[in-house]
């Protein structure tokens, strides 16, 4: 095979051991081993071995394609068995930044608009640094911006703390060039009715795509919008219903987008970014319980923050006892204004008296007196709450929060010793006014485990993420993540929330969508694949199950990394 790839694919092929077994993990609880690792050198390069594949799907089954950009997928997304394609060595350029967009070009005429068009192996952080040296920002940015790239958040439609306000990535997608299963590059934008027939009319593979699912989506208008998750943020299965928008506008992006490469693989992708907010301060709200959270959050809502984030107290615990990792990169005015910052953490360490839960809300304006009163809009209208609440003085203080918030996952991984961080109920969403009925049943399921996680997320949302701590060594683990997996999902399901509103379907969630869509919708799924990729080449048993293979759970069972070693 490999022999046979090298003949006319310019990048890397590696498949030494090394690198193997580098590949078989990403930040989920799976371990899969590819046959193949590649490094593209160009579109070109991924367009021929899709052909490849393709074509010699029919004398090796096996064979298939998984795009894998910086790895940090906690779903088991960027895992695969075959092929395993890389672009974060070669792709990952700026190609160009276009400053301002014309008004008339513009899906949403008011503010400013700027573009901005990359490969998908570019890092978020480099990303970044191009786009804040214009003051620009692209708002839907995860948390783990300092290690993921773009075609990561493409694929998983992903989000992060100012999607509350400023929505996902599939919000920010303006254009993208694809690879479909044929093996040829498409461009895929927002189409109006004339475009859209003009595609439809076309004889060929693109055409019979656009044809095929335009119909498809036709025919089952209703029961698509009765099956749209009715929760803030989604990234569970296909989102047909968000095909057609406004006026009959056709966008296969807000498909692609979120469909972890299984419909096609991105080479270019063309960002919306917008100005970012030239002040913003943060209130930190402590709870010491969780009663109030709901109500809490829905008054907060009203006064329409940025963000409104959380963490809880075993986060902050793990904070403050490993705080020399926040230091670094600070610089030594940096780590002195740091630790000055922590010490009520730490007197609250020292006398036990961490609240149970944080929340941040975060205010931005045109000018620091605007932001102030914002902040203290809200301390006045949460009085009668009777909670401790804080105004952030300085940036180095806010960021403290923001550390504390953005880098709990990375810390538990780092750190605690024997025990492993097991994403797997790492994202569940449910509509902001359900947490007070939710988030004690979900307590209660969790505490019949003896199991130590932490909790933080996005409450303006009602997004979670709980992220167990468990020993892998045990064989029972994988017992206890599929009992927890079955016992939360179904409360999602009474609650009528989402399995995962970000962190999407993987090997971890797919056997798990029937708990949000019913049958006729799954087999809408399994249509959709087939239309764009009829032999399944292209990162299968990802959002639509193999039977007896990927995307079940026993697949999920027998591939959860068991640690030998440790
Ligand atoms: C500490 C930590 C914090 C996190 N916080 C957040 C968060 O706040 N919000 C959030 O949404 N996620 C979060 N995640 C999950 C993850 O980081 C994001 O989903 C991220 O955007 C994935 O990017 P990546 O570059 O690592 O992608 P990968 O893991 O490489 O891939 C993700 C998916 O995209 C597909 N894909 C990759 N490249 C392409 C391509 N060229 N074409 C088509 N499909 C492609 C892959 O097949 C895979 O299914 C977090 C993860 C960690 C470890």
């Amino acid at each position: 095979m490999k022999e046979e790839i090298k003949k006319f694919f310019k990048g890397d092929v590696h498949y030494d051991l090394e690198t193997l077994t580098k590949y078989s993990r990403d930040a989920s609880v799976f371990t899969v081993r590819p046959q193949l690792v590649l490094f593209p050198k160009d579109s070109e390069d991924v367009q021929k071995l899709v052909r490849w594949v393709n074509y010699t799907k029919n004398i090796n089954p096996s064979l298939s394609i998984t795009a894998r950009a910086a790895g940090t997928c906690m779903s088991g997304g960027a895992l695969s068995e075959s092929i395993i394609l890389d672009f974060t060595k070669y792709m990952n350029h700026l190609v160009k930044f276009i400053d301002h967009i014309p008004q008339k070009n513009r899906k949403n005429p008011e503010g400013d608009s700027f573009s901005i068009t990359v490969q998908p192996g570019m890092f978020y952080r480099d990303f970044e640094k191009i786009t804040l040296e214009k003051g620009l920002i692209l708002p839907c940015y995860t948390a783990s911006k300092s290690l993921n790239a773009v075609g990561g958040m493409y694929g998983n439609n992903s989000a992060g703390e100012r999607t509350l306000k400023y929505g996902k990535t599939e919000e920010y997608v303006m254009s993208a060039k694809v690879v479909f299963s044929d093996g040829f590059e498409y461009e895929v934008k927002p189409l109006n009715q004339k475009e859209l027939a003009k595609k439809i009319a076309q004889n060929d593979f693109e055409g019979e795509v656009y044809r095929k699912l335009s119909k498809l989506i036709e025919d089952n208008k209703e029961e698509l919008d009765q099956a749209k998750p009715k929760v803030h943020k989604n990234s569970a299965g296909y989102y047909l219903w968000n095909v057609f928008q406004n006026e009959g506008v056709f966008d296969l992006n807000r498909l692609l987008v979120g469909s972890q490469g299984t419909l096609g693989i991105v080479t270019e992708i063309t960002f919306k970014v917008i100005p970012n907010n030239k002040y913003s301060k943060l209130v930190a709200i402590f709870l010491k319980d969780l009663n109030p959270l709901g109500r809490l959050v829905d008054e907060v809502l009203t006064l329409n923050p940025e963000t409104l984030e959380t963490y809880d107290d075993k986060t902050m615990r793990l904070a403050v006892r490993f705080f020399p990792d926040f230091l670094k990169n600070k610089g030594i005015i940096g780590i002195l204004r740091l630790m000055w910052s922590f010490i009520p953490e730490f007197w609250m360490m020292v006398t036990g008296g961490f609240p149970k839960m944080i929340i941040l809300a975060e205010f931005a304006g045109n000018s620091e007196e605007e932001v102030h009163k914002k902040c203290l809009a809200l301390v006045e209208k949460i009085k009668h709450f009777n909670l401790q609440t804080h105004i952030t003085k300085s940036e180095a203080e806010a960021n403290k929060y923001w550390d504390i918030r953005r880098e709990s996952f990375a810390l538990l991984r780092k750190h605690v010793r024997g025990l492993k961080t097991a994403p797997f109920i790492d994202d569940i969403v449910v509509k902001p006014e359900f947490l007070p009925k939710f988030l004690p049943e979900l307590n209660s399921i969790l505490g019949k485990y003896d199991i130590v996680y932490t909790i933080a997320g996005h409450a303006g949302d009602g997004n979670f993420h709980i992220i167990p701590l468990m020993d892998f060594r045990k064989p029972e683990t994988v017992r206890i993540i599929v009992e927890l997996s079955d016992q939360v999902y179904d409360l999602v399901e009474r609650f009528k929330g989402s399995t995962t509103a970000e962190h999407n379907d993987g090997i971890v969630r797919t056997p798990y969508l029937g708990k949000i869509y019913n049958p006729h919708i799954l087999s809408l799924f399994k249509q959709t694949k087939h239309i764009f990729d009829p032999k399944n080449i292209l990162n299968p048993g990802k959002k639509v199950p193999i039977p007896g293979g990927g995307g079940t759970k026993e697949y999920l069972k027998e591939h959860i990394e068991i640690d030998e070693e440790s």
